[in-house]
């Protein structure tokens, strides 16, 4: 600590509008650490990365870790790619409860049947977000109720580790309940509501973009479909604001640090955490540029100008 505060008396400084910036330690509800770019699905909704396809190697983990936790105590293990998908990813748990994380793990979970002994009874396992879309979303799948039963075969022995699930179907439309989606949604929110043995209809009470509780510890939450932000999207006048660099940053699988977990390409590159430390490159000229611009509700980046959460929720 005592090296990160002397850093950080020599780099106090003023942004471009006179604001003084590198004053404080960037601090962050949660840091997302993509531990694999590659996915075994292809959702139609969600576009490949032209990213090199790779894994993190354990002790590159361990050293993301030890940058970034001044910064964090939460940590998400994804950006893009399938998480479970590593096959170390029982080691990647331990490291991070010795190093005192709580780790969040978004997955389609797919895979668990194969992977559930590397993460049950985790101590460092928080919460478990399933994205139940990714069943309708990939062109491939098969056996809905097959699919289902293999998460709640994990879920059932999860709860009893206090793990939290959060069940995603980020798959409404507009026209949704004259379209053929709502009656595939229908059919797994059927599966819900007989596993926890609900007297009402899903639908009834969930709002899109909320969440509700079905069980102790467990949620499900509809919302809209999910439009990763593109540089080929059409650009607005960049007016409002976006909680990046405030209470997130990612890490890709190569080191990149970019803002948000949104930013699934890279585009907004602040630096490679094998090259500089994550504490000088969240607080480097990039970084608060766009931290500073969007205190000044303007978006500096062209990808953030483009971005339908900026638009949706920041305007
Ligand atoms: S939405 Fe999830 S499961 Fe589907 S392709 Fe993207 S990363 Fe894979
Ligand atoms: S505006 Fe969008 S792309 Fe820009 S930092 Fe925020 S979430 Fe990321």
């Amino acid at each position: 600590m005592k090296v990160l505060s002397l850093y950080h008396e020599m780099k106090v400084g003023r942004s471009p509008s006179g604001e003084e910036w590198g004053s404080e330690l960037k601090t962050f509800k949660k840091v997302y650490i993509e531990i694999t770019s590659i996915c075994n699905l292809a959702c139609s909704f969600c576009p490949q990365t032209k990213r090199a396809k790779n894994f993190i190697d354990p002790d590159v983990f361990n050293n993301i870790l030890d940058q970034i936790k001044p910064h964090t105590k939460h940590i998400y293990l994804h950006v893009k790619g399938e998480p479970l998908l590593h096959p170390k990813i029982d080691l990647l748990l331990d490291s991070a409860h010795e190093k005192g994380f709580k780790v969040n793990i978004t997955t389609n979970g797919t895979l668990l049947p194969k992977t559930q002994h590397k993460l049950l009874g985790k101590p460092a396992l928080r919460q478990m977000n399933f994205s139940l879309h990714s069943f309708d979303g990939h062109e491939g799948s098969t056996d809905r109720e097959g699919y289902l039963n293999n998460v709640l075969t994990f879920v059932r022995e999860a709860v009893k580790h206090n793990v939290i699930i959060s069940f995603r179907l980020w798959n409404l439309t507009q026209d949704n309940f004259t379209n053929a989606q709502m009656n595939r949604n229908r059919e797994t929110l059927e599966v819900l509501e007989r596993e926890f043995d609900l007297d009402f209809r899903i639908e009834e009470k969930v709002v899109p973009g909320s969440g509700v509780k079905i069980a102790p510890n467990v949620y499900l939450n509809q919302d809209h479909e999910f439009q990763w932000p593109s540089l080929d999207a059409p650009e607005d006048d960049g007016k409002g604001f976006c909680h990046a660099l405030r209470s997130q940053a990612a890490v890709l699988v190569d080191g990149t640090v970019v803002p948000c977990c949104l930013d699934g390409e890279g585009v907004i590159n602040l630096g490679n955490v094998h090259e500089k430390s994550f504490s000088e490159i969240v607080d480097g000229e990039r970084a608060n540029n766009l931290f500073y611009g969007f205190s000044k509700r303007q978006a500096v980046e062209e990808l953030c100008r483009k971005c339908g959460y900026r638009q949706r929720f920041g305007a």
